[in-house]
C-alpha cells in the first residue's frame, strides 16, 4: 500500500514564524507531529512518504505515485486543504481527511472521499483493517478519549529534520477549564490525559537518535492541566537532561494557575523551560468572566505574569478583543496592560466563533452567526456580530496589533520583559543558527528596515543594562520583526 501523508500549507499568523525563518535558515517552525503519529500507527511495510507543504511543493508525481492520499489539517488550513483536495480528485486518488479541521466541520467537504473523526488512536487500526481489505467506510468517527499510553512513538524518519525550527512532542490532551470560545475542549475533552513520564523521554531519545539537537515544543492544549503529573514529568527530563546531558530547551503552553505553584515554575526552569504561553486574554474583568476565564480572574495579572517572569520564564500571551463586555477603551486597556507586564511576544486576536464551542451555540443562538471561521484570528474578518460597532472594532483592533509592533513600543517592551526577568544561566545558547541570525537581523533591521536608529538605541541599551541576557534580546528583537510585518499587513 502506497500512502502520502499531506500537511497543508499554513498562511502568516502570529504561531507561523514565517517572517523568522529566513533569519535562521529554516522553512517552517514547527514539523506536522499529528501526521508523523499517524504515520506510526500504520503497518511498517506499506510505503510512506510525506509532504508538508510548508517546507516543499506537492508535485503531480508524488500524488500520482500514491494509492491514498492522507489529509490532515486545523481550521487555519482550510484554503490550501481545498487546493489539495482539488489536486488529487484531477488525478483520481482518494483523499482520507482527518485531524481537527474535519472533525469539527466534515460536512463542509463533500469532494474528500472518507473522514477519520476523532482521536487516531480510537480509529486507525479499523481504518488500516479496511484499507487492506479495500472496503473503506465513508466515515470512522469515535468520540472516545483514548489512553495516550498506546501513542506510538512519531516517525520521524519521514521529515527532513533540518528544514524546522524546533522539533515538537505531546505530553496530554485536554483542559480542565471551560473558556467558552475553546474548541480544544470540544475536541480532547475536560480531563487532562498524559502519557508516563518515561514515554515521552523515550520519544525525546529518538528524536535525539534521529540526531535533533534543539528546541522542543511541548504542544499540549495546557501543560499543568494535570498539575501532579505534569510534575512526574520534569522531574523525569530534569534527571534525563542530565545523564544525556543534553542542553535542550522547552516551551509549552499553559494556564495562568501555573503562577500559584512556585514549585511546579521552579521545576520547569530546571527542566529547560524557557517559555510558556498563557491565554491572558483580557485585563477587562467582566470579559474574563462573559468567557467564563475563571483561572484569570480575581487576581492582579500583571503581577502573575511577573512572577513567571521572574522565576524565569518568558511569557507569551494570548489577548482578545471583541467580547460583548468590551467598551471602546478596550484597545488602550490591553495596550497599557501588555506594556507594564512586559508581554513581549503578544498575540491578539479578534474574538472567533469556532464551531461547536460554547460561545458558537449562544451566539447562534442569538441570531448572531454571520459565517465559519477561518480559524485564523489575526484576520480583521468578524464571524459574528458584535455588540461594539462593528468597524469600530475592526479598525481598532488593527491600530492596536499595529501600536504594539511598531519599533519604539516593542523595543522598549523587550527593555520592560528583561528588567523583570531573571534566568539562572546565559537565557540563550549561542550555536551558528543563533549567530547567523543575529548577523543577518543587524544587516535587515539595522541597516535596511523602517526602525534602525530605535533597532541599534535598543541593541545597546541591551547590551549594556542586561548583558547576561542579550543573545535572547537579539533573539526577541528578530521574533519582533515578524510580528511587524504580520501587524503590517492588517
Ligand atoms: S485554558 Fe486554554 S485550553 Fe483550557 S479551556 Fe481555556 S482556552 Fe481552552
Amino acid at each position: 500500500m502506497k500512502i502520502l501523508l499531506i500537511s497543508p500549507r499554513t498562511p502568516h499568523t502570529f504561531w507561523s514564524f514565517s517572517h523568522v525563518m529566513p533569519f535562521i535558515a529554516k522553512k517552517a517552525a514547527f514539523p506536522p507531529l499529528g501526521l508523523v503519529t499517524v504515520a506510526a500507527m500504520l503497518p511498517r511495510e506499506w510505503s510512506l512518504r510525506l509532504v508538508d507543504l510548508n517546507v516543499e511543493s506537492l508535485s503531480d508525481s508524488q500524488i500520482a505515485w500514491a494509492d491514498y492520499v492522507f489529509l490532515t489539517g486545523m481550521i487555519i488550513h482550510e484554503e490550501s486543504v481545498r487546493n489539495v483536495v482539488r489536486r488529487c480528485k484531477l488525478k483520481g486518488k482518494p483523499v482520507i481527511g482527518g485531524g481537527p479541521l474535519f472533525t469539527t466541520g466534515h460536512e463542509r467537504f463533500s469532494e474528500v472521499d472518507h473522514f477519520v473523526l476523532g482521536e487516531a488512536e480510537c480509529l486507525v487500526d479499523e481504518l488500516v483493517a479496511d484499507l487492506a481489505k479495500g472496503t473503506l467506510k465513508p466515515q470512522y468517527f469515535s468520540a472516545e478519549k483514548p489512553d495516550l499510553t498506546t501513542t506510538p512513538v512519531p516517525r520521524w524518519d519521514l521529515l527532513d529534520m533540518k528544514q524546522y525550527a524546533r522539533m515538537s512532542v505531546q505530553f496530554s490532551r485536554g483542559c480542565p477549564f471551560n473558556c467558552d470560545f475553546c474548541d480544544i475542549i470540544v475536541m480532547y475533552g475536560r480531563v487532562p490525559r498524559s502519557k508516563p513520564p518515561a514515554q515521552l523521554i523515550d520519544e525525546l531519545e529518538a528524536l535525539k537518535a534521529a540526531g535533533w539537537d534543539g528546541s522542543v515544543f511541548i504542544v499540549d492544549d495546557n501543560f499543568i492541566g494535570n498539575r501532579v503529573r505534569a510534575k512526574e514529568l520534569l522531574r523525569a527530563l530534569i534527571e534525563w537532561r542530565a545523564r544525556r546531558r543534553v542542553k535542550w530547551t522547552f516551551l509549552t503552553e499553559a494556564s495562568l494557575n501555573l503562577v500559584d505553584d512556585p514549585e511546579l515554575l521552579n521545576l520547569m526552569v530546571r527542566a529547560g523551560f524557557t517559555s510558556v504561553f498563557v491565554g491572558i486574554e483580557s485585563p477587562e474583568e467582566d470579559s474574563l468572566a462573559e468567557c467564563s476565564k475563571t483561572q484569570n480572574r480575581r487576581r492582579d495579572l500583571v503581577e502573575a505574569v511577573r512572577t513567571i517572569q521572574k522565576a524565569g520564564l518568558e511569557v507569551m500571551g494570548g489577548f482578545i478583543v471583541g467580547f460583548d463586555n468590551d467598551k471602546p477603551g478596550i484597545f488602550e486597556q490591553q495596550l497599557k496592560f501588555i506594556r507594564e507586564a512586559g508581554v513581549v511576544t503578544a498575540m491578539v486576536g479578534l474574538l472567533t466563533a469556532l464551531p461547536e464551542t460554547r460561545l458558537f451555540k449562544r451566539l447562534k443562538s442569538e441570531g448572531r452567526i454571520l459565517a465559519h471561521s477561518t480559524g485564523n484570528n489575526l484576520d480583521a474578518v468578524l464571524n459574528y456580530v458584535p455588540t461594539m460597532n462593528r468597524q469600530m472594532l475592526i479598525d481598532g483592533y488593527r491600530r492596536l496589533v499595529q501600536q504594539l509592533y511598531s519599533p519604539q513600543e516593542y523595543y522598549d517592551r523587550i527593555l520592560v520583559f528583561l528588567r523583570n526577568y531573571k534566568p539562572s544561566k546565559p537565557a540563550v545558547r549561542l550555536r551558528w543558527q543563533e549567530i547567523r541570525a543575529f548577523v543577518r537581523s543587524m544587516w535587515v533591521m539595522g541597516l535596511v528596515q523602517r526602525g534602525r536608529r530605535q533597532y541599534w538605541k535598543f541593541m545597546v541599551r541591551a547590551l549594556v543594562a542586561h548583558p547576561r541576557a542579550f543573545s535572547l534580546a537579539a533573539q526577541l528583537a528578530i521574533t519582533g520583526y515578524h510580528f511587524r510585518r504580520i501587524a503590517g499587513d492588517l
